[in-house]
């Protein structure tokens, strides 16, 4: 049964339409996103609880970074509490001390920003592209030319004359950022890099999975991200040294004894317990299943859109050329001429029962990082206004 739309219906109500029929006309409220267990979660659980390893020690800890390491091509795989602990060990596996500086996309989630604190380091705010929604590496390395100098290797910002020690890109919703283009500025100006790859597992780019292109990538398993072992997080490097001193470092720096309790220097407790793991094992069994959905899905969405002829007022954000994306969260990019209708949008969608959202706050517009070095950041502060996260359940 097709509907005809008169001209002053508003966005709103067309968008509202499109999503109901990309969904396939749910009954219930539809959130954002959910987890899906769809394998063995059960049994392993149970396994778990009938052998009494649900805690810090347990095979599944191995098997899932094991399964990890398969999946991603990472040589190396460190399973740990959450992604955000994750990037404070990267953060500090890769030199980041106290008074350096750490390029982060301004549009983002706010872990990052968050790790760099815990190392007493300074967030560098950094501007992004419309096409990936990452880190605009072209507009990044005209900046570095501008405001930095190298010194025995190191990059200084001129200004602040502190050292930029590292750079953070993330795959926002799942998408592949720029990898080549951003390796090469990184590359120049001897900037170490740290993938976050919270979002994006299941994503590649040019065939290889994201998270495996910088000196570390991280991952996370959080309750809201593709698949979940309730938290959960992971750390991923093809250099066994630092994957080493991730082990080490995560597991409080406990020297390796049969009964010695020994610690060689301050360590944290952020080992992944053996009961989140074997969810972990689970979930990972099913990521073909549950990329097909999230795939499906795009297209649905993508389908109802142009039968509504909202192109002029929206576009679905797509896979960049070459990357296969996991298309974790489904992305509305609202155009110049819609941009003034992204609240009432947001506030009738989810009236009507579609949980959609706003993208994440800037992060240097926070109170507790707005004084801390930023670029020119116009095109994440226009993306800021033109995002709506989409309802990015199956229900098809
Ligand atoms: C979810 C997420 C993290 C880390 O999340 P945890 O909840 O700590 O596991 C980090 N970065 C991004 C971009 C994320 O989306």
């Amino acid at each position: 049964m097709k509907k005809q739309f008169n001209v002053n219906q508003s966005l709103s109500k067309k968008i509202i339409e499109a999503i109901r029929i990309s969904l396939n006309f749910p009954k219930k409220k539809v959130y954002l996103h959910e987890p899906k267990f769809i394998g063995n979660e059960l049994s392993y659980l149970k396994e778990c609880i009938d052998t009494t390893f649900v805690s810090s020690i347990g095979e599944f800890v191995n098997r899932f970074e094991k399964n990890l390491k398969n999946y991603t091509g990472s040589k190396f795989v460190v399973a740990v509490v959450n992604g955000t602990a994750a990037l404070h060990i990267a953060m500090k596996l890769v030199g980041v001390c106290r008074g350096d500086e750490v390029l982060l996309p301004a549009l983002n989630f706010i872990a990052s920003a968050n790790a760099v604190s815990y190392c007493n380091a300074i967030p560098h705010f950094v501007d992004s592209e419309e096409k990936t929604l990452g880190i605009d590496s072209k507009k990044l390395e005209k900046y570095l030319d501008k405001i930095t100098e190298q010194k025995n290797g190191l990059c200084i910002n001129r200004k602040t004359l502190r050292i930029i020690r590292a750079c953070v890109p993330t795959h926002i919703f799942g998408h592949p950022i720029d990898l080549n283009g951003l390796i090469k500025v990184t590359n120049k100006f001897n900037i170490e890099l740290i993938e976050d790859a919270a979002e994006s597992l299941g994503s590649f780019y040019n065939k290889t999975h994201t998270g495996t292109f910088g000196k570390i990538g991280i991952l996370s398993f959080n309750g809201n991200k593709i698949l979940t072992t309730g938290g959960g997080g992971a750390i991923l490097t093809n250099d066994k040294i630092i994957a080493d001193r991730a082990k080490h470092l995560t597991t409080t720096a406990k020297k390796n004894h049969e009964w010695e309790l020994f610690y060689e220097e301050v360590g944290y407790n952020y080992r992944m317990p053996n009961i989140n793991a074997a969810l972990g094992c689970a979930q990972l069994e099913k990521i073909p299943e549950l990329l097909k959905i999230k795939r499906k899905l795009f297209k649905s969405y993508k389908k109802s859109l142009n039968q509504l002829s909202l192109n002029n007022d929206v576009k679905i954000l797509q896979e960049p050329k070459g990357c296969s994306s996991n298309y974790w969260l489904q992305t509305l990019l609202l155009t110049k001429s819609s941009m003034d209708q992204r609240n009432d949008i947001l506030y009738k969608t989810n009236q009507a029962g579609f949980n959609t959202r706003p993208a994440y706050s800037l992060n240097h517009k926070l109170s507790h990082f707005k004084n801390y070095p930023k670029m020119d950041l116009t095109v994440a502060e226009s993306l800021e206004g033109k995002i709506i996260n989409l309802p990015s359940n199956e229900t098809i």
